[in-house]
């Protein structure tokens, strides 16, 4: 029987509530959202000194934060490569290298607040779906050392039983810098961890709107008024942490950002020899289609996969058999494991599969990670904290303009149809 259940959520102790307590009048920093940005920044807000008040509309972590795949991954969505030909040389580089330091920033904190999140910095495996792609990767090596001076690991075909117990690869990418959490750990760490560090945290408490508290602040330095369901708040600055789910706030994400599901099965536990033959050097993976599947194994040597062409709207069942099917096709030998665990997560994209990090109308944002929100949300909070703290801050994703989309609605198909896109583009690269 497969449980529709987070299996990151059922391994994790007893999480703390933040439920049911009194909410302040006045705070200096409003965070929305309790998912890896809105907990970092909350963090990093009340190491600086502010008072600092997080709102959560379920729970710390209920978005993708505690739902994904825990790849901590040291590099951006885009190739340097592709990078480069939409920024230019200099900002695909910083770009890149933010990325690299998120990947060191995920792994301070983790140290610094001693976050018992099973971190281990494993390295992560892009793997090779065509021979074209194997090129692609090639090349995007070479770029990394020139531009970036980073040093991957390329394994031509021949040699990717080194890493991966499959041949179906047509070879692989070795990052050794990324690495892997339990997520919903360590979503929760940082929120205890921000609480210590004196932030106020508010599950259940979604925030309905959000008010000019006039044109000019008041002698306090109030300048917005928030709405919740449980109270209104003055605050002098906001932070938006809501990724998905910033369209229901701020209206001129609308049509901006998309919320796209992304399922996951999880295996029962497999026997520790065949998990050290399928992945040997317990590194996370994902391939190099545009309707990727990334997995990896948990802590508790169950094979984890996620990706491939699931969709919104359709049957469970559905969706458990394509991502058991893409499983099945590089790991035959996990036929005979039953699925114990399908969930889904939803992130925030954008048509320009982008990250936007910024402010508007005079608050601070950050969001649409691309599947590396585990280190660049949890960086770009952090940063995006500093801005807010008037400290330096270094955020190459700010000022990109987010592409509009006239024909969006509300609804599921708009995301399925990209996948279908994607599908067949990857077809034919
Ligand atoms: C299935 C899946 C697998 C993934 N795998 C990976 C991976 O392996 N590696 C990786 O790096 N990334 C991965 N990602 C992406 C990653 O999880 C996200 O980029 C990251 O969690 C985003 O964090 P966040 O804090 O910005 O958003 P979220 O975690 O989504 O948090 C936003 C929070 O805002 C709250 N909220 C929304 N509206 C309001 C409101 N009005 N008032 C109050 N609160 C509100 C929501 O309840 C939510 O908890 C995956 C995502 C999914 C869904």
């Amino acid at each position: 029987m497969t449980q529709h259940a987070i299996l990151w959520s059922v391994t994790i102790p007893e999480p703390k509530s933040f439920l049911n307590k009194p909410l302040p009048q006045k705070t200096d920093v409003l965070v929305i959202g309790g998912g890896f940005t809105g907990t970092s920044a909350a963090l990093q807000l009340a190491k600086g000194g502010a008072r600092v008040t997080l709102l959560e509309a379920q729970t710390i972590g209920w978005g993708a934060s505690s739902r994904n795949g825990g790849q901590a991954l040291s590099c951006l969505h885009h190739t340097l490569a592709d990078a480069i030909k939409e920024h230019g040389q200099e900002r695909a580089k910083e770009m890149f290298l933010a990325a690299t330091r998120a990947a060191d920033v995920v792994e301070q904190i983790v140290m610094d607040e001693k976050i018992d999140c099973d971190y281990v910095r494993c390295g992560n495996i892009e793997a090779a779906f065509k021979p074209s792609h194997f090129d692609k990767l090639q090349r995007e090596q070479k770029i990394l050392h020139d531009v970036a001076d980073y040093e991957v690991k390329i394994l031509p075909k021949s040699e990717t039983l080194s890493e991966l117990g499959t041949d179906s690869y047509h070879g692989l990418m070795v990052n050794p810098r990324s690495g892997s959490v339990q997520p919903a750990k360590f979503v929760m760490g940082m929120a205890l961890a921000a609480e210590r560090a004196g932030a106020d945290i508010h599950e259940g408490t979604q925030v309905m709107g959000i008010e000019r508290a006039g044109n000019s602040p008041t002698n306090d330095g109030t300048r917005f008024m928030v709405k919740t369901e449980r109270g209104d708040i003055e605050t002098k600055e906001i932070m938006l942490a809501t990724n998905a789910w910033i369209g229901n706030v701020v209206p001129q994400f609308r049509q901006r950002v998309f919320p796209a599901e992304s399922f996951v099965i999880a295996t029962e536990p497999l026997p520790r020899e065949l998990a050290q033959q399928l992945i040997p050097n317990n590194r996370v993976v994902y391939d190099t289609r545009k309707t990727l599947a990334y997995y990896r194994l948990s802590p508790d040597n169950r094979m984890v996969w996620g990706g491939e062409l699931t969709f919104a709207g359709v049957g469970a069942k559905t969706n458990i058999n394509t991502l058991r099917n893409g499983m099945l096709r590089i790991f035959p030998e996990l036929a005979k494991f039953n699925i114990d665990y399908f969930w889904h997560g939803t992130l925030g994209i954008t048509l320009d599969e982008n990250t936007h990090a910024g402010q508007i109308d005079g608050m601070w944002y950050s969001m649409c990670y691309v599947g590396h929100g585990v280190t660049l949300a949890t960086y770009l909070g952090q940063q995006m904290a500093n801005g807010i703290l008037g400290k330096a801050s270094n955020n190459p994703f700010a000022n990109l303009s987010i592409p509009f989309a006239p024909t969006y609605q509300d609804k599921a198909w708009f995301v399925n149809i990209g996948k279908v896109w994607f599908r067949f583009l990857d077809m034919l690269r």
